[in-house]
């Protein structure tokens, strides 16, 4: 188990966030010694312990303050904050710093064959999607009565499978788009990964005089980047 002495930080375990993740961390003084299979592992000169795990879990692990800290994309963040919401449970975080990596956004696509004329045309159509929340909070924005159909993988392939008729999914360059045939149409969500801290006040001095250390150290890593 966890020694509750020592801050938790919840980071993907693999995936397009976990080495950004770990550089930074790296960058910031904390010494790490990540064994591929370990769920945890434990830094070797702060009292420290990270929590790898998917990065769906992150979110809910912050707001149900089981860890103190989390890298999270907004994305994922925004989603599951309002997942919590509908459900009734808590979904309060703070958002630490906003950081420069895990840049991406969240888009409808649809098939070139697709006559598309403002997202007034998804009227009545079904929309494939991981992220079911954000999108329709985006139908109701815009008045629109359309479908999100969940999809938690494959989602570029809904509409050639003849699952939807659209999709929403996370862009960064479009090549996955374009390689199935699909045309980025609109924006919804703009992310890049975000470190988040439980809202609850409940960390110890030591726990929260840690943090007040650690988090200038980030500013003058991205700071020496720019
Ligand atoms: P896990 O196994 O942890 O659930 P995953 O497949 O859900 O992983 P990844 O594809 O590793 O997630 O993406 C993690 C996060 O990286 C996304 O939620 C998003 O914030 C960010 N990201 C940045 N660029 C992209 C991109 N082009 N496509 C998808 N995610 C991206
Ligand atoms: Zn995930």
């Amino acid at each position: 188990m966890t020694d509750s002495k020592r801050l938790r930080i919840a980071i993907q375990k693999s995936g397009r966030l976990s080495d950004d993740s770990i550089a930074l961390l790296k960058a910031i003084g904390i010494k790490l010694n990540i064994r591929d299979r370990l769920l945890i592992a434990h830094s070797t000169n702060e009292a420290i312990d990270l929590l790898r795990v998917r990065d769906d879990d992150i979110p809910g692990l912050v707001m149900d303050g089981v860890v103190d800290l989390g890298f999270i994309g907004e994305n994922e963040l925004e989603e599951k904050m309002l997942e919590r919401q509908a459900a009734g449970k808590p979904a309060e975080f703070e958002v630490l710093r906003r950081l420069d990596y895990g840049g991406c956004r969240l888009s409808i696509a649809v098939p070139k064959e697709f006559s598309y004329d403002g997202a007034a045309s998804l009227a009545g159509k079904k929309v494939a999607t991981t992220y079911p929340y954000l999108l329709e909070r985006y139908f109701k924005e815009q008045g629109i009565k359309a479908k999100a159909v969940m999809l938690t993988g494959s989602v570029e392939v809904a509409p050639r499978a003849g699952v939807a008729d659209a999709i929403c999914d996370l862009v960064s360059t479009g090549a996955t788009l374009e390689a199935n045939g699909l045309v980025e149409e609109e924006t919804i969500f703009r992310s890049k990964a975000v470190l988040i801290q439980r809202a609850d006040g409940e960390l110890n001095d030591e726990k929260q005089a840690l943090i007040n250390r650690l988090v200038p150290r980030i500013d003058g890593v991205m700071q020496a980047k720019e």
